[in-house]
C-alpha cells in the first residue's frame, strides 16, 4: 500500500514486541512476525490450525488459574512427601533416644535429610516437567504451558532458574516471602502479559495451550 514512502516506518513484532522495518517482518496468519520469532510462531500456527492462528498472540494465564495449578501440584507432591514422612517417623522416634540419653544429632540429621529430600523431589518434578512437557501436572490440568517470550520451549537453564526464583527467592525466605509472594501476585494480576516476578526475571510467560 505505502510503497515508495520516503521514511521507512517501523512495526512491532506481534510476538516479541521489538520494532523492525516493514521489510524485515513477515505476515503470518494476519500477524507481523520478526525473523527470530518466525520458526516458533510458524510451528504454533501449524499446531493450532487456522482458528488459533487468527488470535493476535497468546492468551496469558492469570493469577487464579495459576494459583489453582499450584494447588494441584501441591496435592501431587503431597503423596511422595507423605510416604517419605511415614517411613521417617519411626526412625525419628528411635533416634531421639530417651530422656536420660537424648540423641539430638541423629534427630536433627534425619529432619534435615527430610527437608533436603523433599526439596530434591520438588526440584526434579518441576524442572523435569517444565523441560520435557512445558508444564507441571497442575498446569497441564489447568490447560497452561510455560514458554519463552517468543513462544518457544524452555531450555534447562530457564527451567532451573525459574524453579529457584519461585521456590527460594520468592516463597522460600522466611518473613520476606510474604511480601515477595504478594508483590509477585499483584504483578501477575496487573501485567498485560500476566508476568509474575519469576516470569520477569526468567523472561517466561504462562499461556493457555
Ligand atoms: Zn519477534
Amino acid at each position: 500500500m505505502s510503497q515508495g514512502a520516503p521514511v521507512q516506518t517501523v512495526y512491532p513484532c506481534s510476538q516479541c514486541g521489538r520494532t523492525f522495518p516493514h521489510s524485515d517482518l513477515v505476515a503470518i496468519a494476519g500477524n507481523w512476525v520478526c525473523g527470530d520469532c518466525k520458526p516458533a510462531f510458524l510451528s504454533r500456527v501449524m499446531a493450532s490450525g487456522a482458528a488459533g492462528a487468527s488470535l493476535a498472540g497468546f492468551r496469558y494465564g492469570g493469577f487464579w488459574i495459576r494459583f489453582g495449578a499450584r494447588i494441584v501440584d501441591g496435592l501431587v507432591l503431597g503423596v511422595p512427601f507423605l510416604v517419605l514422612f511415614v517411613f521417617l517417623v519411626p526412625n525419628l522416634i528411635k533416634t531421639q533416644g530417651d530422656a536420660a540419653n537424648p540423641n539430638f544429632t541423629a534427630f536433627a540429621a534425619l529432619g534435615f535429610g527430610f527437608i533436603l529430600i523433599s526439596f530434591g523431589i520438588s526440584a526434579c518434578y518441576e524442572v523435569g516437567m517444565l523441560k520435557y512437557r512445558g508444564a507441571t501436572l497442575g498446569k497441564m490440568a489447568c490447560g497452561l504451558k510455560v514458554v519463552r517470550a517468543n513462544g518457544s520451549d524452555l531450555g534447562w537453564g530457564v527451567c532451573i532458574g525459574r524453579f529457584f526464583m519461585w521456590n527460594i527467592v520468592t516463597s522460600g525466605l522466611p518473613y520476606i516471602n510474604f511480601i515477595l509472594m504478594l508483590t509477585s501476585s499483584i504483578m501477575a494480576g496487573t501485567d498485560s502479559e500476566k508476568r509474575a516476578l519469576h516470569d520477569r526475571v526468567c523472561d517466561t510467560r504462562v499461556i493457555y495451550k
